[in-house]
């Protein structure tokens, strides 16, 4: 076993619907009589929307609760075997909708999947739900409202997605307001397909606890000492970030400026399929790209404990299963 798969690990940020195992994604598709096209290579997207794209053909076989529940399982118990402590997952409840499912029945159906794997594997876990950016403000709500409905079953947080250019955070406000008033947790993600302003909008209109990225909050200087002295949690997602060009290369992602400027900064998988990574390769990229040394990684690892959406007696007990407290 190398020493990445063997650190005990944090993972906040992993889209369910960009997390299938390649072979199940085809034994879907199989089974359902489904012609899927052709999935990008890692190296084929050009931009964030293009690699968005990618998520048309997993939901595509993911609209029965069978389906759900069996993607949902197989990323926990993936997650578990690569030695990762806690997983966040999350998605848009209403992309797997389109064949008749209740949105209930989704989110259920995950729940169901997860909870499964969390049992066998001893693997801690919280479900995220997505509300889209480019979905009308009505819909945020809607997406909102279940969260708090399954506050109490799983669901941990809101989350705002899709193509960030264009589409304004603060139209989606009022969601994240009531999600808060619920005792929901945040996250926007920000600061990956657009800039700075971005990243203001999730922190102030929508009171984002976490930022999904937000690495472009390098561009102004001011943030960035904000987000440093907050401490507010960035989730970064290092392959994902070459991949969708909002960084040239990996070595000169970031993520080392962030860390050794104090930022707290998380590393995580965002969509183990379409990005072709894992927890352990995630930490091996940081290794070999930007010279984080083992104490360093497993201070990044720590920084996922402290931000994970769980209680304070949860995260204590987190902290004890990484062994980095
Ligand atoms: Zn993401």
């Amino acid at each position: 076993m190398s020493l990445f798969t063997s650190l005990p690990k944090t993972d906040l940020h992993c889209h369910l619907d960009g997390s299938l195992r390649m072979e199940t994604l085809c034994e879907l598709a199989d089974m359902q009589g489904i012609r899927l096209p052709a999935l990008p290579g890692s190296a084929a997207y050009d931009s964030l929307e293009q690699y968005l794209q990618a998520f048309a053909i997993t939901c595509s076989v993911m609209q029965t609760a069978d389906a759900i529940a069996r993607v949902a399982f197989e990323l926990i118990e993936d997650a578990a075997l690569d030695n990762v402590k806690h997983i966040e997952v999350r998605f848009c409840p209403t992309f797997l909708t389109e064949q008749g499912l209740s949105h209930d029945e989704v989110i259920e159906a995950a729940l169901h999947g997860m909870g499964s794997a969390s049992g066998k594997y001893g693997i801690s876990t919280g479900l995220i739900l997505c509300a889209m950016r480019n979905s009308p403000p009505t819909q945020s709500l809607a997406i909102a409202k279940l969260a708090i409905t399954y506050r109490r079953r799983g669901v941990v947080a809101l989350d705002l997605a899709g193509p960030e250019a264009g589409y304004p955070a603060k139209a989606h406000a009022e969601s994240f307001r009531e999600a808060l008033r619920h005792g929901l947790h945040t996250t926007v993600h920000a600061g990956e397909g657009d800039g700075a302003e971005s990243i203001r909008q999730a922190l102030v209109d929508c009171g984002a606890q976490r930022i999904g990225h937000g690495v472009r909050v390098v561009e102004s200087s001011e943030l960035l000492d904000e987000v440093i002295k907050r401490q507010i949690p960035l989730e970064v997602c290092l392959s994902s970030n070459v991949q969708t060009g909002v960084v040239a290369s990996m070595d000169n992602h970031p993520l080392r400026r962030l860390y050794d400027l104090g930022a707290k900064v998380t590393i995580n998988t965002d969509n183990r399929l379409i990005s072709h990574t894992t927890m352990s390769g995630e930490l091996l990229l940081a290794h070999e790209h930007l010279g984080f040394s083992q104490a360093e990684l497993t201070k990044l690892i720590s920084n996922g404990a402290d931000s994970a959406f769980l209680s304070a007696s949860e995260r204590l007990e987190l902290h004890g299963a990484l062994d980095v407290s």
